[in-house]
């Protein structure tokens, strides 16, 4: 039991990973993996597929979502910064929620989009080149238009195409609509599942949800957003700062949050490995105990 292997964020081609869903779960219970979670970003049409691969494997699955929510930083004008959502065990037909990921959806098409036409001034590529690469109804990703610079040699993987040509701060970079925050968290509530912020020490940090400075300073700020409805932080993730998660786990224990560690599996799309961060059984028995939208398929072992 107490050793059970539970990775709670994991994406296949309904988003931005390299493998169906099926295989997804194929893959989780090739690697000893006892409970995963499927997260894709903004969509929920892996769900079907994963539910039974998991039955026929014998693996726990837990229906989640990566939400692409934003914060508005009042300190400098109101700049954006992306933040991702997790949510578990949501409602697949809460009215709320599928408005939202349709409306996500649709603006992140248009905007990868411009983001080819941007980059077809200096690279030949088009967007009916990029178009052909995304899976019917998968949610558009900048993952996608790497894909494309690999095949034609542009680039030699993923993650180079992001260090510049896809980068957030380069030049060809267009952000996309995504709701805030405390709406993306109420909307996961309202469609009884258990929002849990995603990687929230990555990338530099944010100062929604940075844990860098005062100690009360950082209780303060996620006080904010439990009092909105978040109930657990993603602590164990490669992109969270090492050096920052002692305060993030202070923080937790003190407001009493649900505690994850996943993989942010991508398949081929990104180097994460299944099971590297995983999450205890105590803190995916709160989840499961929380979540009242959907059920999830508990595993055979653990
Ligand atoms: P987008 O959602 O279109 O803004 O693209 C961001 C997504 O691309 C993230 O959710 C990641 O999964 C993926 N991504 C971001 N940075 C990298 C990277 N350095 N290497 C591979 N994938 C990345
Ligand atoms: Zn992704
Ligand atoms: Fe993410
Ligand atoms: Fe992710």
């Amino acid at each position: 039991m107490s050793d059970a292997i539970i990775d709670l964020h994991a994406h296949s081609r309904a988003s931005d990973g390299s493998e169906t869903p099926a295989e997804v779960i194929a893959q989780a219970h090739a690697a000893g993996i006892d409970t995963i979670a499927l997260t894709d970003h903004d969509t929920l049409s892996g769900w079907s597929q994963a539910r039974e691969a998991a039955q026929h494997f014998g693996v726990g699955f837990i229906p989640g979502i990566e939400l692409s929510t934003q914060v508005l930083d009042e300190t400098t004008g109101y700049e954006p910064h992306s933040i991702h959502l997790l949510g578990y065990l949501v409602d697949p037909e809460h009215p709320d929620l599928v408005d939202e990921m349709v409306k996500i959806r649709s603006h992140r098409d248009n905007r990868l989009q411009m983001m080819v036409d941007k980059l077809a001034a200096d690279y030949p590529i088009d967007w009916l080149e990029v178009r052909a690469v995304i899976p019917e109804g998968a949610t558009p990703g900048r993952p996608h238009i790497a894909e494309v610079l690999i095949a034609k040699g542009i680039v030699a993987d993923t993650t180079e195409a992001f260090s510049h040509i896809l980068a957030g701060d380069g030049p060809y970079h267009v952000p996309h609509y995504a709701p805030r925050l405390q709406r993306g968290i109420d909307i996961i509530r309202r469609a009884g599942g258990v929002p849990v912020l995603a990687h929230p020490l990555s990338r530099g940090g944010n100062p929604a949800t940075d844990v860098s400075g005062e100690h009360d300073e950082a209780i303060a700020r996620y006080q904010r957003w439990v009092d909105h409805g978040l109930m657990g932080v993603e602590i164990g993730h490669r992109e969270n700062d090492p050096g920052l998660t002692p305060q993030l786990e202070d923080v937790a224990r003190e407001l009493g949050l649900i505690v994850t560690g996943s993989s942010d599996y991508h398949g081929s799309k990104k180097p994460n490995v299944l099971g590297e961060h995983r999450t205890s059984s105590t803190h995916l028995q709160r989840i499961i105990d929380a979540g009242v939208g959907s059920s999830p398929l508990l595993a055979a072992r653990g």
